[in-house]
C-alpha cells in the first residue's frame, strides 16, 4: 500500500489546494498517514508570506533531505508559495526533491489536464472553493503576486458546477477564495463580477450558506454589496483588511484608498447590511511607520469597532517593493509592542462586542466536535460551543447564548 502525507501551512488558499491533491492521491489508490517517516510520498505545501513561515518551511526541507537519505524511494514535492519562477534554479539547490510545482498550478507527475475540476477528497459541511488564483496589485510587503502570478478566474458555470457537486456530498456551507475576490471575473468572456456569482450560488438548492475572503477595500463596488445585502444565503461577515490607519503609511504600501475611503466603505456596509461582522488586517512597524501614524492605526480600529483583527508585525520579503526601497527601520521589540497594542484593544472591543449577544438566539451550522462538544458558527462568523447528546452533525441548531469570551460563545440548544 502506497502512502502519501501532506504538509500544509499558510492561507486558506494553501488549505484549499491541499484537500484537492489529497483527492488526487486518493484516486490513485494511495492512503494517508499523519507520520512523515511512514510515508512514500510527502508534499509540502508551502507559505512564506512572513518570515516565521518561511523558516518553519526551511526546517521542513531540512527534514525531507534527512529522509530521502534514509529512503531513496521516497518521492518528494513541493508546491504553495515557496516556490518561485525559477524552478531550474531551485532543482539545483534542491536536488533531492523530485518534484516543484507552483500554486495552484498542475502537479507534474499528473497527465490528468482536468485537474483543476478536482473537488475536495473530503469535504465536511464547510469546503472551501477558489474562484481567482493570483492577484496584480502587487502592495509593496506583499510577496503573493510574485508567486502566484496574475489574476486568472475560474469560469462561473465550473465554480456553479464544483458547488452543486460538493453540495451533492453533504457540503452546506462554501467559502470562495481568492486573494482578491472583489476582482474576479474581470479577466473572463462577459466580465461577470463576484456579484453574478453570488447571485448563481445563491440558486443551488441544498446549499444553505456563502462567505467569501478576501475583499479588497479599494475594489469593493456598491453593487457588491447591495447583492450581499439581498441575497440570503450570502453570510453577514465581511474580511475587509485596512493594513493601516495613516495614509501616509497606506500610500507606500500601495494600496490603493485612504483611512477616509475605508471609513466611508465600512460605514456604507454597516447601513446597508444591519448586524453584519467585519473582520480586519492589520501590518504595523511597516518601514517608517512613526508613533504618530501608528496612533493612527489604533484610532481607527478603535472608531470603527471590528469584530476581529489579524495584527502581524511587518516582515520584509525579499524581492517586494518595500523590501527593495525601504529600510525596514522600526526595530523588532517596537514592532512587538505595537502588536501588543493592538491585541489588547481588539480583546477589549471583541469582549464588548460578544457580550451583547448574551441571551440572544442565534442559528449556527454544526461542524463538529471538539472536546466533547458540539461548535459551529454563526452567519456573523462567531464560534459557538454547545453540549448536546443528539447528533447534530452538519445541521442548523438554534442555540441561546449563555456565556461570552472575546474568541467564542458558550450556549444550550434552544431548537
Ligand atoms: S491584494 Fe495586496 S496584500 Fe492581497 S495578495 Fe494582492 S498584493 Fe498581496
Amino acid at each position: 500500500m502506497v502512502r502519501y502525507h501532506i504538509w500544509t501551512i499558510g492561507c486558506q488558499m494553501n488549505k484549499a489546494e491541499s484537500e484537492r491533491l489529497e483527492n488526487l492521491f486518493a484516486r490513485d489508490g494511495m492512503t494517508p498517514t499523519e507520520n512523515a517517516e511512514d510515508a512514500d510520498f510527502i508534499l509540502l505545501n508551502t507559505c512564506v508570506v512572513r518570515k516565521h513561515a518561511e523558516d518553519r518551511v526551511v526546517n521542513k526541507v531540512h527534514t525531507l533531505k534527512r529522509l530521502k537519505k534514509a529512503n531513496p524511494d521516497l518521492t518528494l514535492a513541493i508546491t504553495g508559495c515557496w516556490v518561485d519562477s525559477n524552478q531550474a534554479q531551485m532543482k539545483k539547490d534542491f536536488p533531492f526533491i523530485d518534484h516543484f510545482f507552483r500554486a495552484g498550478e498542475k502537479p507534474p507527475w499528473l497527465d490528468n489536464p482536468a485537474w483543476q475540476h478536482v473537488t475536495p477528497h473530503n469535504p465536511q459541511v464547510t469546503a472551501y472553493v477558489p474562484i481567482i488564483q493570483g492577484c496584480n496589485n502587487f502592495c509593496a510587503y506583499c510577496i503573493v503576486p510574485y508567486r502566484r502570478g496574475p489574476e486568472k478566474s475560474r469560469p462561473v458555470s465550473e465554480i456553479v458546477c464544483e458547488t452543486r457537486e460538493l453540495v451533492k456530498r453533504g457540503v452546506r456551507e462554501v467559502t470562495l477564495l481568492g486573494q482578491n475576490v472583489d476582482s474576479y471575473g474581470h479577466d473572463l468572456k462577459d466580465r461577470p463580477g463576484l456579484a453574478d456569482l453570488l447571485v448563481e450560488l445563491d440558486d443551488i438548492e441544498g446549499l444553505w450558506r456563502i462567505r467569501f475572503l478576501t475583499n479588497h477595500p479599494k475594489d469593493m463596488s456598491p453593487r457588491l454589496i447591495d447583492t450581499i445585502a439581498k441575497l440570503g444565503k450570502v453570510c453577514e461577515s465581511l474580511n475587509i483588511p485596512v493594513q493601516a490607519g495613516s495614509n501616509e503609511i497606506l500610500k507606500l504600501m500601495r494600496r490603493g484608498y485612504s483611512a477616509e475611503d475605508y471609513t466611508r466603505l465600512i460605514e456604507s456596509i454597516r447601513e446597508k447590511i444591519p448586524g453584519v461582522s467585519l473582520s480586519n488586517d492589520v501590518i504595523v512597524g511597516f518601514p517608517t511607520e512613526t508613533e504618530a501614524q501608528f496612533q493612527q492605526t489604533v484610532d481607527l480600529l478603535t472608531g470603527l469597532r471590528f469584530d476581529m483583527v489579524h495584527v502581524a508585525a511587518y516582515s520584509p520579503r525579499p524581492g517586494t517593493i518595500a523590501a527593495r526601497e525601504y529600510e525596514d527601520d522600526v526595530p523588532q521589540e517596537e514592532k512587538k509592542r505595537r502588536v501588543a497594542i493592538i491585541e489588547t484593544l481588539q480583546e477589549k472591543i471583541a469582549t464588548e462586542i460578544n457580550a451583547e449577544l448574551q441571551g440572544q438566539d442565534v442559528e449556527v451550522l454544526v461542524e463538529g466536535k471538539q472536546k466533547g462538544k458540539w461548535y459551529g458558527r454563526t452567519g456573523t462568523d462567531k464560534i459557538i460551543f454547545f453540549s448536546s447528546q443528539e447528533n447534530w452533525q452538519g445541521k442548523l441548531a438554534t442555540i441561546r447564548i449563555i456565556r461570552t469570551s472575546p474568541w467564542s460563545l458558550q450556549g444550550n440548544v434552544v431548537s
